[in-house]
């Protein structure tokens, strides 16, 4: 029967281009999970959308003396042009920009704060007397009181990593006009997050099938104890707040974005006609799942669990599969000192599937792991061109020349034969399987092991010294290798779906090949292919001297 699966994706700021570290982290696995799930004929909703709001948009916008909205308008292009070209198949890619989302947070919150889990709270905040106004997180900087690194931001230090509180820096100084802080009263809103405690822990403890790092970082969260957190701040830039008193207020980031799940759920159904079309995927025996990356885990595995168990009526998180961090070159990704990957400028130069395979296959799925321009060299020239592409392309150019582009029809298949024929059956199990529990890695990895079990067939029947003795011999070997390829561009459609598209059709199957299924196919005998193309391309030695040589030169991209 087929399952209801949502899939909520973190929301990108847009307040910068995004970088290999997030599609690593959460929009590829996202991107494969969907994809996979749609073959096998589930229902996927897969949703995310910009998160317009927070100090880090306005801040930028400060800096270029443009309006928040100018700056959330040209990232919302540049993401959705990224989405497209890199094949992140989203269902809806929306923004919390939109007048459905406050609609949607006011909804929440005012239900919220009706049962007893929104308070008001006079607390000190960071006041600058130069600017005249209070200073939220990022428009502090200090020292940070852990690692001593200078530039610490109000909210977290770039360098260790840690978050705080503005009071936690040293040196504490304005971002705007560098004039020392004071600390004055201000009213705030607060979520009751302590309420939740006792309900979380049992929670949590039915999670294991969650993955290991998840759950030690959740539970490692919950064992500090859970403190009310401040939903509001003194902000001009974000979702208004639904009371009086509050007008020169705003909703805090970190509250309404995770919203932004069902909200965008709201405006998908919208879209479709169909209102009430979100409600399968938000109750009855649906399974929700959330990409992220790890710094976002207790907002997904805690604080939004607290929030739909406080407002009630929608399923929890199944699963949160967040994966460790991406580090280039071997060192931490920054970009405050430009040392990433930036997708855009990948994306003109470079083609998707290279970049969805190295990331898949070195997914930081248990771990961190490192992406170099050496390791994406390798990984395109030695695996995805040798392995794969060479074994479509031979196979195909193969036929072409000597059975007239027209697959072959196979005499009595020997026990080499079948046994590879069975191999291609037991992949498209395994892979499943894999993919089912999100295991990406090992997933890609079971396909190209047939692709590799495929190139040792052909080695050892050799049809191109057969078809001079023993053309039906050679013509079996060649429809055995398309039955295989078959079973191959559907494995890896999750990982590769632009040559696993082209394939498709090589193979001379009709249609799309995301509505194939998951199967082999069985080529038609008889029928005729297409003039084949390689489906990937060698890629020069000198891309490592010249991309290495461009990281962390330039200035700052993040604020
Ligand atoms: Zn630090
Ligand atoms: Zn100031």
């Amino acid at each position: 029967m087929a399952e209801t699966i949502f899939i909520g994706v973190a929301w990108p700021y847009a307040n910068g281009s995004l970088h290999m570290g997030h599609i690593a982290g959460a929009y590829l696995p996202a991107d494969i999970f969907a994809r996979y799930h749609r073959l096998k004929g589930n229902k996927v909703l897969m949703v995310s959308g910009s998160d317009q709001h927070g100090t880090p948009i306005t801040l930028r916008a400060e800096q270029e003396k443009k309006s928040p909205q100018e700056i959330v308008d040209r990232y919302q292009k540049e993401f959705l042009d990224c989405w497209q070209k890199l094949g992140i198949s989203w269902d809806l890619f929306t923004t919390t920009g939109t007048p459905n989302h406050t609609q949607t947070t006011h909804d929440i919150f005012l239900k919220l704060l009706d049962e007893g889990y929104i308070y008001k709270d006079a607390v000190p905040q960071a006041y600058c007397p130069e600017c005249r106004r209070f200073l939220p997180d990022r428009y502090v900087e200090g020292t940070c009181p852990y690692c001593n690194f200078p530039q610490a931001r109000g909210d977290q230090c770039d360098e260790c990593g840690r978050t705080m509180n503005p009071s936690d820096l040293l040196n504490l100084r304005c971002r705007l006009c560098s004039a020392t802080p004071r600390f004055e009263v201000s009213e705030h809103f607060f979520f009751r997050l302590s309420a939740f405690e006792d309900r979380l822990k049992s929670w949590i403890r039915e999670q294991t099938h969650w993955r290991q790092n998840v759950l030690n970082f959740t539970l490692g969260f919950l064992e500090g104890g859970l403190k009310d957190r401040a939903i509001t701040r003194d902000i001009d830039w974000g979702v208004t707040v639904p009371q009086p008193g509050f007008e020169d207020k705003r909703i805090y980031v970190w509250f309404e974005a995770v919203i932004g799940y069902f909200s965008a759920s709201k405006e998908w159904a919208k879209s479709h006609g169909d209102d009430a079309a979100w409600q399968p995927f938000w109750g009855g025996d649906s399974k929700s799942y959330y990409f992220i990356g790890k710094d976002n885990i207790p907002f997904h595995t805690l604080i939004w669990p607290a929030m739909l168990m406080g407002y009630g009526g929608l399923s929890l998180p199944y699963d949160v599969p967040a994966n460790e961090f991406l580090t280039i070159e071997g060192k931490r990704l920054s970009t405050s000192r430009n040392w990433a990957v930036w997708l855009p400028d990948y994306l003109t130069k470079y083609d998707p599937d290279p970049l969805r395979y190295l990331l898949s296959i070195n997914m930081p799925e248990t771990g961190d792991t490192d992406f170099s321009w050496r390791e994406f060299l390798r990984r395109n020239n030695d695996e995805l061109v040798a392995t794969y592409g060479n074994l479509a392309h031979r196979v195909l150019t193969f036929n072409h020349r000597n059975f007239d582009g027209a697959v072959p029809g196979p005499a009595e298949l020997d026990g080499q034969s079948q046994e590879l024929l069975v191999k291609a059956q037991e992949t498209l199990k395994d892979v499943d399987k894999l993919l089912y529990q999100c295991h990406f890695k090992e997933g890609i990895k079971a396909a190209m092991a047939l692709a590799q079990e495929a190139n040792r067939y052909l080695d050892d029947k050799a049809p191109w010294k057969a078809i001079k003795q023993d053309s039906q011999a050679s013509a079996t070997a060649i429809y055995v290798a398309l039955s295989v390829l078959a079973a191959l561009k559907t494995v890896l459609c999750p990982f590769l779906p632009f040559s696993s598209e082209k394939l498709h059709k090589f193979l001379g199957f009709d249609g799309s090949i995301e509505t194939a299924g998951w199967q082999a196919q069985s080529p038609v005998v008889g029928q005729k292919l297409p003039v084949p193309e390689p489906l990937f391309h060698k890629l020069d030695d000198s891309i490592v001297a010249d991309e290495t040589g461009r990281l962390g030169s330039g200035g700052s991209n993040e604020y």
